[in-house]
């Protein structure tokens, strides 16, 4: 036996090695030299096109675009939708940097809507703001999933467009209908911590020929959209090749040598992702002072992170939780946190855009805390991580229910 408490001494940003297919697919394009998604010989498909193919599929979208990141993702459908400088376009306040700034990259101005303790878009809040804008770009951040349902009646019926950032929904559905699938576009990230990683990379897809045929030349096809599989009929390109700027940002062939392998088994490695999620929500459980995200059932998640709220607690025993984890070998990211730091940051650091009052937002943020969990933890580990949470914040819940002040807690 070892003295002392328990340390954890995995790492929480190693994800799994790329399948071995997927590296010899890869190294079968290096010996080509035909790197690039248009440099194809007589009769071949290229890598891209057989994986826009296969995601159009495993989604049910009629097409699919292969770009060089998620953010790649959401400024090519931004501009497919028509948002012009200027234009506002809405957003849930909680999201991840890439989201405000591919509206702040087509020249466009993010305005922010309330989130829930559900760590959903407030849809309260989102009815109120409909009027102002024409797009409405909804992040499903760390993976959780509003009533779509609702979201898309009230989004038709203002003639808001709907466009989805489904960076961590790669796989899950609402209600049945795959993430990205309800709104007009949906994009994704193959970024390494997401759900399937080639380093950077990203998909858009949709079933609006137009829309499609805008991203397909805005990202940079040349007159060579003919060789994609995924795609509209050419006669939707004809008058649109005239007219649609090249902004280059696509996919190659090697990154998508590296996942097609991933996405064929995508379904085995949710299940593994949800299986580590429930381990440490059952050792969390019931933990005084922290409180579990409530997750509806009409919610088909894939989680590759796990979020908790110290709701109402007070910001020097939040920091004595983070630090007390850390010690143990647990990392926590706090999104209360005044200054950003590494991947989580709040509206209020975007300031190239407006920054608004949002005070549920703030209450929310205020106790939300966020781990991820790569592949390479065991059920073993996260039943481990989950212990470890436990203690340190029953120890810091404690110490303030019998200091002087327990007000404090809220
Ligand atoms: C990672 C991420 C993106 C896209 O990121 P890229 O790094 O550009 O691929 C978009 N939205 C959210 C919420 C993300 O976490």
């Amino acid at each position: 036996m070892t003295n002392g408490p328990e340390r954890f001494t995995g790492s929480f940003t190693q994800q799994e090695p790329i399948p071995e297919e997927g590296i010899a697919a890869a190294v079968e394009v290096m010996r080509s030299g035909r790197l690039h998604r248009y440099n194809t010989a007589p009769g071949e498909v290229g890598e891209v096109a057989l994986l826009e193919q296969e995601f159009a599929a495993m989604t049910g979208a009629k097409y699919c675009l292969a770009v060089a990141s998620g953010g790649a993702a959401m400024t090519t459908a931004l501009r497919a939708a028509g948002v012009r400088p200027g234009d506002p376009v809405l957003t849930n306040a909680f999201t991840l940097a890439p989201v405000p700034g591919a509206i702040a990259a087509v020249g466009a101005v993010p305005l922010y809507v309330e989130v829930t303790e559900g760590l959903v878009i407030d849809l309260g809040d989102l009815e109120t703001r409909l009027g102002q804008a024409s797009v409405l770009l909804l992040s499903h951040m760390r993976g959780h999933i509003c009533d779509m349902d609702r979201l898309m009646a009230l989004c038709t019926r203002a003639g808001v467009l709907v466009i989805e950032d489904c960076a961590h929904t790669m796989g899950a559905n609402w209600n049945g209908v795959p993430s990205g699938r309800h709104g007009v576009m949906g994009c994704f990230s193959t970024q390494t911590y997401k759900h399937i990683n080639s380093g950077e990379g990203g998909f858009l897809i949709s079933d609006d020929d137009e829309m499609m045929a805008r991203a397909i030349i805005g990202s940079g096809s040349y007159m060579l959209y003919g060789r994609h599989l995924a795609a509209p009929p050419a006669a939707v390109f004809e008058d649109l090749r005239f007219e649609v700027p090249n902004v280059s940002s696509r996919m190659d062939n090697l990154r998508a040598a590296l996942l097609r392998p991933q996405l064929r088994k995508i379904e085995t490695q949710a299940k593994r992702w949800n299986a580590r999620h429930a381990v440490v929500e059952e050792g969390l459980r019931a933990t005084p002072g922290l409180s579990l995200v409530e997750r509806p059932a009409q919610e088909g998640y894939v989680a590759s992170s796990f979020q908790f709220l110290l709701t109402g607690w007070a910001e020097e025993d939040v920091r004595s939780v983070l630090s007390r984890c850390a010690a143990r070998g647990v990392e926590l990211k706090w999104f209360g946190n005044a200054d950003p730091v590494a991947f989580t940051s709040r509206y209020d650091s975007w300031r190239y855009a407006p920054v608004p009052e949002l005070p549920r937002t703030d209450r929310v943020l205020a106790g939300l805390l966020d781990l991820r969990l790569p592949l390479t933890f065991s059920l073993e580990d996260c039943a481990m991580i989950a212990r470890i949470i436990r203690q340190e914040v029953s120890i810091v819940w404690q110490a303030r229910a019998g200091s002087s002040r327990p007000g404090a807690m809220g």
